[in-house]
């Protein structure tokens, strides 16, 4: 008997839960177990076990491919009921339920301890799958990524001779199960079991809850500017890309006086309105207005004036003008930046980069953006800073020396248009790495992809021509290990999608 309410097709729920964020996916499961705790879970798996049936198991809803989504699962383990967010004393951290989003995990961590976790933005991701894939956000150059502050997870993994059963890993060495805490610092959700619960608490921290998190700044400076299209011409652009990336080399140090800042240099089709920066910086941090302001000023050198932020260029019309950064108080800020949860059918592609764009990659994404369909942008972020101040081995999530994190994004609402914009975004990034088979081969200057911005392609030799499989560009050097994990933890490759880990 499974204790959780099960939803079927004709069920009212159904629908909804079936789909992903992303329109372009929809599955049709025969069950979704709307889990409420280990036990739930472990019922649930284990009747797609022993009914021979794929499984999958949903968070927030927001995975960029069809991982969850997917025609062939038949058993979908809901995970939003799992959504508590408390201190738990015995182990002296944070548990914070896989289902919870991202934005009840802010409310609920700032309103009880004064306290925070890295990022991300968009306030209805869900943690299950944000933070099995690292977790960035505005404060990660001050404080690392999410996963940074791992300190334990419970999994529902299942045996070779298809036992299931709740495991807990740890971040301590001794832990025999360490290996399974270290794959889910960055290996990605969906490969290795079910996540129910993580526990928080930075690595260096005691068990006092309000310093067993960062604390958010009080208050922080934000600030928005828009270059009109009309305003720039070949050159401008290219200054402007060329700023972007040269600041961001000089300044990703830990202890750089602009750690405490964040920016988001976004760069449309020329349909849209123009090239928008927005930027949030710690106003807590000494002289924290005069460097934010001559952080715009080094970016916008040689480029032309910047005009006040439009609301068609920047989807927050309550951010500041460019001549005016805004002091607010963080959570309002943080509350500013939540994103917007729009369901709409979309495409997404990442690279980071250890040094700024070249002259001939800033050509091709020039060329790119003669484009008729304004929402669809390359979205710069500063990255580096404390997400760097660890080894690339320490966490499964291996980017530890870059500098921008760089996201091509397309969005639209008809499945007709699905080809045209596919199309597009698909050149638009290979005509960027052509150079190197069409994807950002690790190098002195490209350091691969986001594993949470999931992009298929990267598996298609039609889009990928390189020699680097998509999972060294997610994984870099850790990927073996990841498929040791994969091996012992998940033996019978129950937890799979198109790029889950392998087995050996
Ligand atoms: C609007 C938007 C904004 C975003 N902003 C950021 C950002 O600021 N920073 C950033 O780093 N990323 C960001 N992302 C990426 C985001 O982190 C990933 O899309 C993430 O995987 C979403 O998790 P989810 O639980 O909502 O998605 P889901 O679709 O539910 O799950 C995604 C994957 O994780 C797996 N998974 C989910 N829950 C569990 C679980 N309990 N146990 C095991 N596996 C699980 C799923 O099976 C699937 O493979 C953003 C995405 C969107 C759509």
């Amino acid at each position: 008997m499974v204790d959780a309410q099960i939803v079927r097709p004709g069920d009212a729920a159904h629908g909804e839960l079936a789909r992903a964020l992303n329109r372009r996916f929809a599955g049709s499961p025969d069950e979704i177990h709307r889990v409420r705790d280990t036990a739930d879970v472990v019922a649930a798996v284990t009747r797609a076990v022993h009914t021979g049936r794929r499984i999958a198991v949903r968070g927030g809803g927001h995975c960029y491919e069809d991982f969850v989504a997917h025609p062939d699962v038949a058993l979908l383990i809901d995970a939003s009921g799992l959504d508590t967010v408390d201190w738990d004393a015995e182990r002296g951290a944070f548990a914070v339920g896989a289902g919870a989003t991202l934005g009840a995990v802010y409310k609920k961590l700032l309103k009880g301890w004064g306290v925070t976790i890295p990022g991300g933005s968009c306030h209805s991701v869900g943690v299950g799958g944000h933070f099995t894939g690292g977790g960035y956000g505005v404060l990660s150059r001050r404080h690392g990524l999410t996963i940074d502050h791992l300190e334990a997870v419970e999994v529902v993994v299942v045996d070779a001779d298809g036992a299931v059963r709740a495991v807990l890993a740890s971040r301590d060495p001794h832990d025999p199960h360490h290996d399974l805490w270290w794959a889910h610092t960055g290996g990605g959700g969906g490969t290795f079991g079910v996540v129910t619960r993580f526990w928080l608490r930075s690595p260096q921290a005691g068990a006092e809850p309000s310093r067993a998190l960062p604390a958010p700044p009080a208050e922080v400076w934000l600030h928005a500017a828009t270059w009109p299209w009309e305003s720039l011409d070949r050159d401008g652009f290219d200054r402007l890309l060329a700023n972007f990336g040269a600041w961001h080399e000089r300044h990703a140090d830990v202890a750089d006086p602009y750690a405490g800042l964040a920016s988001a240099l976004l760069v449309p089709t020329r349909a849209a309105a123009g090239i928008s920066l927005r930027s949030t910086m710690d106003a807590t941090s000494p002289d924290a207005e005069p460097l934010l302001r001559a952080f715009v000023a080094e970016v916008g050198a040689e480029v032309g004036p910047a005009a006040p932020m439009t609301e068609q260029a920047g989807k927050v019309a309550a951010l500041p003008e460019a001549a005016a950064p805004r002091r607010l108080k963080w959570a309002w800020a943080n509350q500013l930046a939540a994103g917007t949860d729009l369901r709409l059918r979309a495409k997404y592609k990442s690279a980071f980069l250890r040094r700024g764009f070249t002259a001939a990659q800033r050509e091709a994404i020039w060329a790119s953006l003669a484009y008729g369909h304004p929402d669809a942008q390359l979205q710069l972020d500063s990255f580096g800073g404390a997400v760097n101040a660890v080894a690339a081995d320490a966490t499964a999530y291996p980017h530890r020396d870059s500098v921008l994190k760089a996201q091509w994004q397309a969005y639209w609402a008809d499945a007709a248009d699905d080809d045209r914009h596919l199309d597009w975004i698909r050149r638009a990034y290979r005509s960027v790495f052509a150079d190197r088979g069409g994807v950002p081969v690790p190098d002195d200057q490209l350091d691969g992809c986001y594993v949470n911005y999931p992009d298929v392609d990267l598996s298609d030799p039609a889009w990928n021509t390189s020699d680097t499989p998509w999972s060294a560009l997610y994984f870099g050097g850790n990927y073996e290990r990841l498929q040791r994990v994969k091996a012992r933890w998940d033996p019978t490759d129950t937890f799979r999608h198109a790029q889950s880990v392998r087995l050996p």
